[in-house]
């Protein structure tokens, strides 16, 4: 019988794919700490035991080997302990969406792949782009928030060296290496990458400095946009960040609008983290100038509560897009009035990621979604102001989204030695499996970080992984105990 999903293996499409559900169901149920706490060398010994020549073992015995290898091993997103990285808990509306679009398996490049799937992204599109207050807009779903930042980045160096009168011949090379682009130091990397595979020069990324929370300080803004010109070079963008990846801070975007308006410069936004504001009943101000940009970066696998891939660029001017479409006789010639996405896009074949979006705001609605953002901005207010006089753990950053910067530091505990915990700390964690954080360096010093993106978790929740971090954390702070065997937790695994 075929392996493959047709009419002929319906009933059996939906008895395997059932028996993934309860699978999954089961492992929902019973998880009880994001990661199973297997070691590196453990995971390498059963990825490799697995003989990928050996003759097909059936679609069942596959699925039962990858419950015991993958599932049982996998880092689970939706457990309250999970505090690590900018990933969220999926919304149940889009996971079911998850499993039709991969049924179906349509491409959204050309219309005659996707007839309906390309006019719903195009009403997402469409809906995003009214929701920046964009008052026309154009745009396409991407892979994640460094795809749409490389294109807003290309779009705007078409731009620019169209504005130069050298986006020809020859005048290219030259006027492309004038080019610059204005950044903080805490805009993400993507930007820096971009640049590089754009193909401009080794310091083509002009840092603005920023204040005390790593927001863009536009007045520095004006001097930068002054002193690129007066050295006779060329603003291709200036990138504003909504949602820091760090530190969840905001640039001030109606500020830094009224610096770029006067020269022309292309403003991106990057609100990979922060576009869920989009929706926020209660906090949408914090995006405030947002639709005087040119282009904006959303991920809504971010804070959207969709499944990984779920981003879009949105652009204000239509007319921008014009330099992503190529054209070829076997899949969109120019002579074609059908509205073909990938015309529109960096990628050809292209999954309908939209359609987790659409169900999600169908079953939810917007405001919905925009509650289970608020829900952690509150959240991370709450545990802001529970370590507010917390002898040991101090908070070395303010957010506007829902990240927890800070250090284990009681009185009289050497700094370096508090810098040294840090890495320990997460590795011990980590390896027992009961809770992931992560860390980073804020203002030269290490710290632990975490990013809340969980609506429903609690206080009590979060709380409960900042005593691990506190107990491993006294543990490592005071070698005796350990030596008196008072560690939870294995030192060995700290190395
Ligand atoms: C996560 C992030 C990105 C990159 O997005 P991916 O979806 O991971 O590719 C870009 N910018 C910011 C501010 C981010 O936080």
């Amino acid at each position: 019988m075929s392996a493959l999903l047709s009419a002929a293996t319906a009933e059996r499409y939906a008895t395997t794919l059932h028996g993934v559900v309860d699978t999954l169901a089961e492992r929902f149920a019973t998880t009880t700490q994001p990661f199973s706490g297997a070691s590196r060398e453990q995971l390498e010994q059963l990825v490799d035991a697995v003989d990928l020549d050996t003759a097909g073992e059936g679609t069942q015995a596959a699925l039962d080997e990858i419950g015991d290898l993958y599932l049982r091993h996998a880092v689970w997103f939706h457990d309250p302990a999970y505090t690590a990285h900018l990933n969220c808990p999926v919304a149940l509306p889009a996971v079911a969406a998850e499993a039709v679009l991969a049924a179906v398996n349509t491409s959204v490049d050309t219309y005659d792949q996707s007839t309906v799937g390309t006019l719903m992204e195009r009403r997402l599109v469409e809906w995003t782009a009214r929701r920046i207050g964009y008052a026309q807009g154009d745009g396409v779903f991407t892979s994640g928030g460094t795809q749409s930042n490389l294109q807003a980045l290309f779009l705007a160096r078409e731009s620019a060296l169209r504005a130069l009168g050298a986006a020809e011949g020859e005048a290219r090379t030259a006027a492309t290496a004038r080019l610059r682009v204005l950044a903080t130091a805490s805009s993400h990397f993507s930007v820096g990458k971009s640049a590089l595979l754009l193909g401009l020069a080794h310091d083509a990324v002009v840092e603005v400095p920023a204040d005390a929370s790593g927001r863009m300080d536009p007045a520095s803004l004006s001097v930068v946009l002054h002193d690129v010109a007066a050295a006779g070079q060329h603003v291709m963008a200036v990138v504003a960040t909504a949602g820091t990846t760090d530190r969840g801070c905001i640039d001030p975007l109606d500020a830094i609008a009224d610096a770029c308006d006067p020269t022309g410069a292309w403003l991106h936004v990057d609100a990979a983290y922060g576009c869920g504001l989009l929706v926020s009943p209660t906090r949408r101000h914090l995006l405030a100038g947002v639709e005087r940009s040119r282009s904006v970066t959303v991920d809504f696998h971010k804070s959207f509560f969709q499944p990984v891939s779920s981003s879009a660029l949105v652009v204000r001017e239509p007319a921008d897009l014009a330099p992503v479409a190529w054209h070829a006789d076997y899949l969109n010639p120019l002579a074609n009035a059908e509205p073909n996405q990938v015309d529109k896009s960096l990628q050809t074949t292209r999954r309908f990621d939209a359609l987790k979006l659409w169900v999600t705001l169908r079953a939810l609605g917007p405001d919905g979604v925009g509650r289970m953002v608020d829900a952690v901005c509150d959240l991370a207010a709450q545990v802001h102001a529970a370590l507010a006089d917390d002898p040991d753990l101090h908070v070395v950053a303010p957010t506007q989204l829902s990240t927890v910067l800070f250090r284990y530091e009681p009185a009289g505990l050497d700094p370096a030695r508090a810098d040294a915990i840090v890495p320990a700390v997460r590795r011990l964690l980590f390896d027992s499996g009961r809770a992931i954080v992560t860390k980073t360096v804020i203002d030269g010093r290490p710290c632990l970080k975490l990013t809340l993106l969980n609506p429903d978790s609690r206080l009590e929740d979060v709380l409960r992984v900042l005593e691990l971090v506190r107990t491993t954390a006294q543990v490592l702070a005071d070698p005796d105990r350990l030596l008196d065997g008072a560690g939870v937790l294995d030192l060995e695994a700290s190395r």
